[in-house]
């Protein structure tokens, strides 16, 4: 009994974190899911909010992006796009341009890896820092 407790509430708690991630799409941190999630399960502790989010990278259900110095952003859109940062402030944005499934080969020929996928990320300044 005491066993089966809590493995269902962590999933529990997983599917709310999944649920708040996808319903913004402002490609949020760790600690900003953290605090949408906190207003729905106010008990939960910021380590458990990262433990998921990476599971649920891990296993393709989100998408992690890798910033600079380990800045990590999560996107509840699994499907592959491409995406804009602003240098300025670290908002990132979709990008609606069309996929280059082609990329893919290119990079087959010279590196000699199995290639599995590419990420394309644009920068730039977001209209808000422009206006400063
Ligand atoms: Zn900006
Ligand atoms: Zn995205």
């Amino acid at each position: 009994m005491c066993a089966k407790k809590p493995r269902l509430r962590f999933t529990n708690q997983r599917a709310i974190i999944l649920e708040e991630l996808k319903k913004v799409t402002s490609h949020p941190t760790a600690y900003e899911v953290f605090k949408l999630v906190r207003k729905r399960l106010p008990q939960i502790a910021l380590g458990t909010v990262y433990r998921n989010l990476e599971f649920l990278s891990q296993n393709g259900v989100i998408t992690l992006l890798e910033g600079k110095k380990g800045f990590r952003r999560f996107d509840g859109n699994p499907s592959p796009h491409y995406h804009i940062r602003c240098i300025n402030c670290g908002r990132v944005d979709d990008i609606p341009a069309p996929l280059k499934p082609d990329i893919e080969e290119s990079a087959k020929i010279p590196c000699g890896y199995k290639v599995l996928g590419h990420q394309i990320e644009f920068t730039g300044i977001c209209p808000k820092c422009q206006e400063i």
